[in-house]
């Protein structure tokens, strides 16, 4: 069973969020159920730096305007092809931001054609190789189904799109379809059409075989016009090959046993470690070296969808039940400024790193005593999953994959042996204070609070489960 798996980030090669966890590590969790997967990327140069020794495998002159080729080859683990097309790729930093901290005016033409160079590939353009299933993720590769369904090639493989999360959509101009090499009557509501606009995300929904998203809720959710955000008409529609995968968490990446970042090895079955951790973390975001206080991490981007002005007008319900918050994010200015200020009036209460720091994440799942998520939707969310397996106990808003992951620790959940964090619902400044109390209350009985942690710890949240899922999907629609 040969996959080719197309994104636009995939760890550890480039990062900005949840979808570049995904796409590194399912490859090598399909490869124990038999199944190979090449990633098609983008040519960013971290890509092209972490690529070894690369044999061109397909050329073009003009690629929607200058010269472009694939490259095979292996980048740090991930057998990959990349699209080395430097008039789109050749930029540094966020993939998909310039440094004015705007989107890049030509994101349409980049992804269009990651998804263009996609569909060739999957209609046998790579002499010696064609793979028997196509894997898009999100808006930046969701045109590929669409480019095969108009090649119309007389063989081609399944397709499938993964919904990481629908809020972005890939919505341009309709002007823009000649460029990016889409025929004038794809632009249809039964083609790429969208509100008037071509919509990326839509034309994979609408054209790709099978439609993933990373939570069975959030799969519902999403048929729903609360949370469909335009699009819950044509998931009902398609209802029939719309499905939820849990994502996993690479446990060699977040291995709490052999962290290397960590002050101490962590005692996975004492939690013996994670005093010495918990110092580490309050040294590190000048907190004061409380023993006593429950630290409540945070690992976010700072946005609206995250609950994170939540976060900032339930501050008082963590000051007044003795805690410290530990916050690690970057995102949108008001609330950067807004936690900056709370910092400076809270001195060793509150610490905040304000960027983008892979150490400093496992620090907090290894050191803080709860991590909050108040996520007003979170289409699986994984940062809950990591804190699991570290004995960090998740403060979760009950939506999408938060709801699928988490079991609440209600009294009949407690005495039933089950419960591994808190839920609240629905996502709001006083649900959130109320969670946030609840959870102080529970840390301080030590016997329900090493539950919790035990429960969480005993969690599977490895890929083994969703990959076997994934590997029936790709088995079926093979045939
Ligand atoms: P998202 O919606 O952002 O994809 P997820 O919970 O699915 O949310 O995934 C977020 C991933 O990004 C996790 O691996 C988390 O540890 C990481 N992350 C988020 N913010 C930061 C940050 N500021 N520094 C380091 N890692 C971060």
């Amino acid at each position: 069973m040969q996959v080719l798996s197309v994104a636009s980030e995939a760890y550890p090669l480039i990062k900005t969020g949840g979808l570049a966890d995904v796409v590194g590590a399912l490859p090598g969790a399909l490869a124990a159920e038999g199944v190979s997967v090449r990633v098609l990327l983008p040519g960013y140069p971290a890509v092209m730096a972490a690529l070894g020794a690369a044999e061109t495998l397909w050329a073009s002159a003009n690629l929607f305007g200058a010269p472009a080729q694939v490259l095979s080859g292996h980048a740090r683990g991930l057998d990959v092809l990349v699209l080395d097309a430097p008039h789109l790729f050749a930029r540094t930093g966020n993939p998909y931001v310039g440094p004015d901290g705007r989107d890049w005016a030509d994101n349409p033409v980049r992804f269009a054609a990651l998804a263009r160079v996609g569909a060739w590939i999957a209609g046998g353009a790579l002499s010696g190789w064609q793979p028997d299933v196509v894997h898009v993720h999100d808006w930046q590769a969701a045109l590929l189904p669409a480019y095969l369904h108009y090649d119309g090639a007389a063989r081609r493989p399944g397709t499938v799109i993964t919904v990481h999360n629908l809020a972005f959509q890939g919505q341009f101009a309709a002007g823009l379809l000649p460029t990016i090499g889409l025929p004038p009557w794809s632009f249809s509501m039964a083609g790429v059409e969208y509100y008037g606009d071509i919509g990326f995300l839509k034309a994979g929904l609408r054209f790709a075989d099978r439609i993933t998203t990373v939570s069975p809720t959030y799969a519902a959710e999403i048929r729903m016009p609360e949370a469909g955000m335009g699009l819950d008409g044509l998931l009902r529609e398609r209802a029939a090959v719309v499905s939820g995968i849990l994502n996993g968490i690479d446990e060699a990446v977040w291995d709490p046993a052999h962290d290397h970042l960590l002050a101490a090895p962590y005692d996975a079955a004492h939690l013996g470690a994670r005093a010495q951790n918990r110092e580490a973390l309050q040294a590190h975001l000048n907190l004061a070296p409380d023993p006593e206080a429950p630290i409540f991490g945070v690992i976010s981007r700072l946005t609206w969808q995250k609950g994170m002005d939540l976060l900032l007008e339930s501050l008082p319900a963590i000051l007044e039940s003795g805690g410290q918050l530990a916050v690690l994010g970057a995102g949108e200015a008001e609330l950067e400024s807004g936690l900056r200020a709370a910092m400076a009036e809270h001195p060793g209460r509150i610490g905040c790193l304000i960027g983008y720091n892979e150490g400093l994440a496992h620090v907090i799942q290894a050191g803080a005593d709860a991590l909050l998520v108040p996520s007003r939707f979170e289409p699986c969310g994984l940062t809950q999953l990591c804190a699991l397996r570290y004995g960090c106990v998740p403060v979760v808003a009950r939506t999408g994959g938060l709801a699928d992951t988490i079991i609440d620790a209600s009294p009949m959940a407690l005495s039933a042996g089950v419960a591994t964090g808190v839920q609240f619902a629905p996502a709001t400044s006083d649900m959130l204070s109320a969670a946030i109390r609840r959870a102080a209350r529970l840390y301080r009985d030590p016997v329900a609070w090493q539950r919790l942690q035990r429960n969480g710890m005993a969690a599977d949240v490895s890929w083994r489960d969703p990959a076997r899922q994934y590997a029936a999907l790709f088995r079926e629609l093979a045939g």
